[in-house]
This record gives structure tokens, C-alpha cells and sequence, in this order.
């Protein structure tokens, strides 16, 4: 965590909590005045999960549910202010997206195409997750005041969807992510690269002033969004054209400091270099 969190725009209340799962700490990101998101940062482990919230008075829409002890505390703080969960959409499928999607109660739940297809049901109580709207690429709806509308972004997911708030917050999912210390994340290449490349390239296209992830702090502003965008698809399309003996710092634009999770390129290669 570093001191350069505290920018103009975003406003950090910053909360420790300790529970019977282990120390997990809680963050609330404010992006807009009701648009905020909750991180939750359990010990061990590197990366935060991320509940975006959009308020409507005191009723909540939450994109992604992270995992169920977190997201019992996400809800815990919610119903502290009054919050109603109404609905909740999932920005794909794995499982620290949707584990603790019975966390927020009775709600509305929308997901993209193929959703099913790729959900791991072997988790307890996961059988039980019904997607009541599969949001299709084009499709939109109004929350209170925000217009929301969706784009279909496979790449890391085959039902990756990204969800866009009045043409310019865009929620990514794990397109894009990031570390605790803000490090941009080398993609995890779930699905298949070019449309990975394609899905990034729709995003920048789309000229978001920010950037909400799956993990981390979000992304502000069109530049550092574009530089962000850049680097990954420089990666993607150099680990496509490598050997499968190529390093991680042969597929980076810059120094491999600059990045985080650098584990993942092992599980990229062996992904999409087996032959
Ligand atoms: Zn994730």
C-alpha cells in the first residue's frame, strides 16, 4: 500500500477487520458519489476482490461477489448503512467472482452468455446460483440514475462481459487487474488469445475515463488506461509469436518490475504452447 492512493477523485476509507477466517482487511474505493468499490484483502494472499457497487438511494446493484466469508463482510458494511442489494451481475464465471454470490441475499442475478458452461459447480452451494437475465453484447438498462450497457469481452473468459456506466466507467473484469501494490498483473490468458487481443482493443476504442477491475484499485483516465491496454496486448501478441521457451521479459514493453503476478506467464505458456 502507497501513499499515492489518496488522488484527487478517489477517496479511501480504510478498515481492518478481523474475523474467524483469518485477518481480512476492507477497503471502500469511492469513484464517483454512488458508484464505489469494496476491497476485501485476506492475509496470504496477493490480490484484492473487488465488489463494485452502484447505488440507488439505498438500494445497491453489486458487480461480482468474490468469496463468501469476504462478501459476508461486504454485506455486513452495506446493511450498517442501509444498503439493499437488488441485483447482482458477474463479470465472469471463476471463482473468486461468484463464490459469495448467496452473501448479498435474495437478489437479481444477471450474467453473460456460456455462464454455465465454464461455473465450477463442484463448490459447495454454488449448484444452487441461477442467472435470472444473460446479458447479451448490446444490451442495456438504467439503475437510478446510470445507464448501463454491455459489451461481450471474451478472452480470459469465454462469458467475460464488460459492464459500461454512462459511456464511461467501464468494469473490465479480469481483462485488466492489478496487485495490492498497484502493479499492473500479466493477463491470465483464460480463453483464447486473440480475442483477448480483440476485447482490449473494444475497450480502448471505447475511450473509458476509467477503468474498474476485477482486482485492485481502478485505473483513472484516458491515457494510463491506453498505456495499461498497450502493454498487455504487446504481451499477448509476443507470447503468440514466441517459442514456448520465451521469457516473460521478452513479451514486456518494460522492465518486468513494473508488473505484477509474473507466475503467470508459467501458466500462459503452458496453456497456449503445448505443441
Ligand atoms: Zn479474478
Amino acid at each position: 500500500m502507497n501513499g499515492n492512493f489518496l488522488s484527487k477523485l478517489t477517496f479511501l476509507v480504510i478498515v481492518g477487520i478481523s474475523n474467524i477466517f483469518g485477518n481480512i482487511e476492507m477497503k471502500n474505493v469511492k469513484v464517483t458519489d454512488d458508484i464505489e468499490i469494496y476491497m476485501t484483502f485476506k492475509e496470504g494472499r496477493k490480490y484484492a476482490c473487488n465488489y463494485t457497487v452502484i447505488l440507488n438511494g439505498n438500494d445497491a446493484l453489486i458487480i461480482d461477489s468474490g468469496y463468501k466469508e469476504e462478501a459476508s463482510l461486504v454485506m455486513e458494511d452495506l446493511k450498517r448503512r442501509g444498503i439493499r442489494p437488488l441485483k447482482q451481475i458477474f463479470s465472469h464465471p471463476h471463482e473468486d467472482h461468484v463464490r459469495g454470490y448467496d452473501a448479498f441475499g435474495d437478489v437479481e442475478i444477471l450474467a453473460g452468455e456460456f455462464f454455465y458452461e465454464e461455473l465450477d459447480t463442484s463448490y459447495a452451494g454454488i449448484e444452487k446460483l441461477e442467472v435470472n437475465q444473460v446479458l447479451k453484447d448490446g444490451d442495456h438498462f438504467s439503475f437510478g440514475e446510470h445507464e448501463l450497457s454491455f459489451m461481450y469481452t471474451p478472452g480470459h473468459a469465454k462469458c467475460s462481459i464488460t459492464t459500461i456506466i454512462d459511456k464511461k466507467y467501464f468494469h473490465v473484469g479480469d481483462l485488466v487487474f492489478r496487485t495490492e501494490d498497484r502493479l499492473l498483473s500479466i493477463p491470465y490468458l483464460g480463453e483464447n488469445n486473440s480475442n483477448y487481443v480483440r476485447s482490449l482493443e473494444i475497450i480502448k476504442e471505447g475511450k473509458p475515463d476509467k477503468l474498474m477491475l476485477g482486482h485492485g484499485d481502478p485505473i483513472e483516465g484516458n491515457e494510463k488506461i491506453n498505456t495499461a491496454i498497450d502493454k498487455l496486448i504487446y504481451y499477448i501478441q509476443n507470447l503468440e509469436a514466441g517459442t514456448k521457451e520465451i521469457t516473460l521479459q521478452e513479451c514486456l514493453k518494460d522492465d518486468a518490475s513494473n508488473y505484477g503476478f509474473h507466475s503467470l506467464h508459467e501458466v500462459n505458456l503452458k496453456k497456449h504452447k503445448t505443441k
